[in-house]
């Protein structure tokens, strides 16, 4: 398992995302799932809302017909074998009608002559056409991946859900390239990895969980998606993907131009197989936002209860870091909290908030999710400690300044998180 960690910080080269890709239209329309990018109403209802009702059709002689109908004859065919909703049970079928999946633009100063273009559905083909360049430039050894973030556009029948289902959204996706007959051990380590990763952030391990895919798309040999308890049940967050060599070959074929790998040790050359993670960015941060946001009834000193809103939000991922707080705005103790701020803004994102008193500010960083209050008192000009609150527990520590920032990076940085994963 440590070689995770050596995979996911050595082995993955990032480039630079580009909104629109520049690629032809050919190359946007390997796209695997989104084929040409049309499909029948019928099959995205079918796909989406009755489990593949009618591709899974078990019946080879229907399959065929399936396969092979027009529009007006997927209708009939429905109609001919009786099928029925199972959710609604009805058998009022409305007209097979043709669905863009992707969204259709021209490119080309005047109207004669320009070429129609697509807007890229995931950002995974931008990656396959880089990949020669990045293996080539790079010196690159399989295994290794390459990783990106950027736009992606789909026409989505039924755009809901706050952020969940958006028609332009941004992906982060990652494309492992294995040696042939290597991609099932590949597939389940960044199965694991990508479980234990989200696991690590500490929104609750029971709010994940797989569903393996039973009905593949053509391109695939196995995929899994990892699903979070969202608000409105469990859902895709991300998707892991056993690609093949899908749609490096099919590069190869429409450019003419050779996308082989010379294996030093075998002395053969072949064209990789993909392993892909794939993840919204939105839909990751909806996660979070819906998994962190608690109201909480609190029992103060005194014996009396009190609310408070508390975003429990990943130190690591959490926009302000800490906040600087002088006790009063008198008594030199604002300067002492400038100082400090002086010093550590360098290292983290702080916020100095002088205004209201100690238990508003307290009660409004707790809101916005900052992991840590650091409050400088008059014993701070005396012994150069200060107070530190924590967000989740509330507990509060007298730490010394010179300790601050070591304890504060310790908390909210990356390092510790990898560490943790590399211990796994
Ligand atoms: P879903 O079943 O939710 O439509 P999908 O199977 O089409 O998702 P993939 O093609 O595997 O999704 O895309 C990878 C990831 O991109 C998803 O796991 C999700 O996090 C994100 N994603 C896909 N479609 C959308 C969208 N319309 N809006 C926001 N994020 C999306």
């Amino acid at each position: 398992m440590k070689k995770s960690i050596e995979y996911t910080l050595n082995n993955i080269n990032t480039i630079i995302p580009e909104i629109f890709d520049s690629l032809k239209t050919k190359v946007i329309l390997f796209e695997g799932e989104m084929g040409s990018g049309k499909t029948t109403l019928m099959e995205a209802i079918a796909s989406k809302h009755t489990k593949y009702l009618l591709l899974d059709c078990d019946d080879p002689f229907v399959r065929i017909q399936l396969e092979n109908a027009n529009t007006e004859e997927l209708k009939q065919i429905i109609l001919d074998y009786d099928i029925t909703d199972p959710v609604s049970g009805s058998r009022n079928w409305t007209d097979v009608r043709q669905f863009n999946l992707m969204f259709e633009t021209k490119l080309g100063s005047v109207s004669e002559g320009a070429n129609s273009i697509y807007l890229r559905p995931e950002t995974a083909q931008g990656i396959f056409v880089n990949y020669l360049n990045v293996q080539k430039t790079g010196r690159m050894k399989l295994p290794f991946g390459i990783a990106q973030i950027g736009k992606a556009f789909r026409n989505e029948i039924v755009a809901r859900q706050f952020i969940f289902r958006m028609r332009e959204f941004e992906q982060m996706e990652m494309q492992f390239f294995v040696k042939p007959g290597e991609e099932m051990k590949w597939y389940e380590h960044w199965k694991n990895t990508r479980m234990k990763w989200h696991k690590a952030l500490g929104l609750g391990d029971d709010k994940y969980r797989f569903h393996d895919h039973d009905k593949l798309a053509h391109y695939a040999n196995a995929a899994a998606d990892i699903e979070f308890e969202f608000p409105f049940g469990f859902k895709e967050l991300e998707g892991i993907h056993s690609r093949t060599d899908f749609d490096l070959s099919s590069h190869e074929k429409e450019s003419g131009k050779k996308i082989r790998y010379y294996d030093n040790e075998s002395k053969e050359s072949y064209v990789p197989y993909v392993v892909e993670t794939s993840i919204g960015l939105d839909r990751m941060f909806l996660a979070v936002l819906s998994a962190a946001y608690t109201e909480e009834t609190i029992k103060k000193d005194d014996g009396s209860t009190d609310s408070r809103v508390v975003l429990r939000i990943p130190p690591q991922l959490a926009p302000v870091k800490a906040a600087i707080l002088p006790l009063v705005r008198k008594d030199g103790l604002p300067e002492k909290a400038r100082e400090i701020m002086n010093e550590l803004k360098f290292d983290f994102n702080c916020q100095y908030d002088e205004k209201d008193s100690i238990g508003k500010r307290y009660r409004r960083h707790d809101a916005i999710g900052t992991p840590f209050c650091l409050t400088i008192d008059h014993q701070t000009l005396e012994d150069n400690t200060v107070t530190l609150r924590y967000r989740d527990s509330m507990k509060q520590d007298r730490v010394p300044v010179d300790k601050l920032s070591e304890i504060v990076d310790d908390l909210v940085s990356f390092k510790k998180l990898l560490r943790d994963l590399e211990m796994i």
